[in-house]
């Protein structure tokens, strides 16, 4: 064996996770709060523990893999004592700031911590395309990496634990808003009895020949220097989604997803700003406290 590692959280993902590690070697202590999910793990060679604190006692690495910021809390810090002198990966979505707020309570017990944001699903650990962002204690990043990078692609984003999360969040923003334009080509289409799959092929078509245009369009923003547009200006994006909205009006469904950005372009061409570029509505996201 590698060495016994301890897996906190035996969902799709700490399963995954779990069978994954000792797939390429490692010996594994499994704890979850229904312990009826810890019997698969037993039959492949797991050891089941019913607490937390004995978790932590079996392995020098413990892998937290709960529901959220919430569980990781109220179940981990009964056993800060046990978790002293350990280092702990927190693979569990959190925000940033809940991710400091662990990084801060583990500093306080002697607990090594390492936070950790999962860009893949459970069946992609430990295959192709998985990578798992990393950020907190540089020293903890370099005694896990050796098992970390089984699952997938390692990046360590910075000392600052929140930064995993925050590239996490970022990169999900972007793609749930990319599914919202989605789901308005299709029910654009669907109102001339279009169905959503094909519809989805043809998006997936002109999404994938403009997604390269997405460095290009945005490196206005670093200089700020909008006016005169390097890209597209504002009038004429202005004009262009207002008639995406006119069409989807004219088809009899509403364009809740693209208003707001009409809303901003409108702001902006209120303030006498129709020759800017239209990305500098990147300006308008700040908000006030
Ligand atoms: P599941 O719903 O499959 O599993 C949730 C796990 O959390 C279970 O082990 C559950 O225990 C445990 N849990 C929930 N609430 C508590 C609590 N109050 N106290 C103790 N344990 C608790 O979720 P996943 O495994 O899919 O997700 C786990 C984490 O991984 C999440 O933070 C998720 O965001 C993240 N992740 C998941 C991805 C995915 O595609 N699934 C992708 C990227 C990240 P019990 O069995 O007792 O209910």
């Amino acid at each position: 064996s590698k060495g016994t590692i301890s897996i906190l959280g035996l969902g799709a993902m700490g399963s995954a996770i779990a069978a994954r590690l000792r797939e390429t070697g490692y010996a594994t202590t499994v704890w979850n709060r229904t312990a009826a999910k810890t019997e698969p793990h037993v039959k492949a060679g797991a050891i089941a523990v019913a607490t937390i604190s004995e978790a932590a006692q079996a392995s020098d690495i413990v892998v937290a893999v709960l529901l959220d910021h919430a569980s990781v809390r109220e179940n981990l810090e009964p056993a800060a004592t046990e978790l002293k002198g350990k280092v702990l990966v927190n693979l569990t979505t959190t925000t940033p700031n809940e991710s400091r707020a662990t990084a801060a309570w583990a500093a306080d017990h002697g607990i090594t911590y390492l936070d950790g944001a999962i860009m893949a699903v459970p069946a992609m650990i430990g295959r192709p395309g998985s990578r798992l962002l990393y950020s907190g204690d540089e020293n903890a990043y370099a005694i896990t990496k050796p098992a970390l990078e089984t699952l997938g692609a390692t990046d360590f984003e910075g000392t600052d634990a929140g930064l995993a999360s925050l590239k996490d969040m970022a990169l999900l923003s972007a793609m749930y808003a990319m599914f919202g334009g989605v789901l308005q080509a299709v029910a654009m289409m669907r109102t001339v009895g279009v169905p959503a799959t094909q519809t989805a092929r043809d998006v997936t078509a002109w999404l994938s020949a403009v997604v390269p245009l997405a460095e290009p369009t945005v490196a206005v923003v670093d200089s700020g220097e909008y006016d005169p547009a390097p890209g597209q200006d504002v009038a004429f994006t202005r004009t262009a989604v207002r008639s995406l909205i006119t069409a989807a009006r004219e088809q009899g469904i509403g364009a809740d997803f693209l208003e707001p950005l009409v809303k901003h372009l409108d702001e902006l061409a209120a303030t006498g700003r129709d020759t800017a570029d239209w990305v500098s509505v990147i300006e308008q996201l700040s908000i006030a406290d």
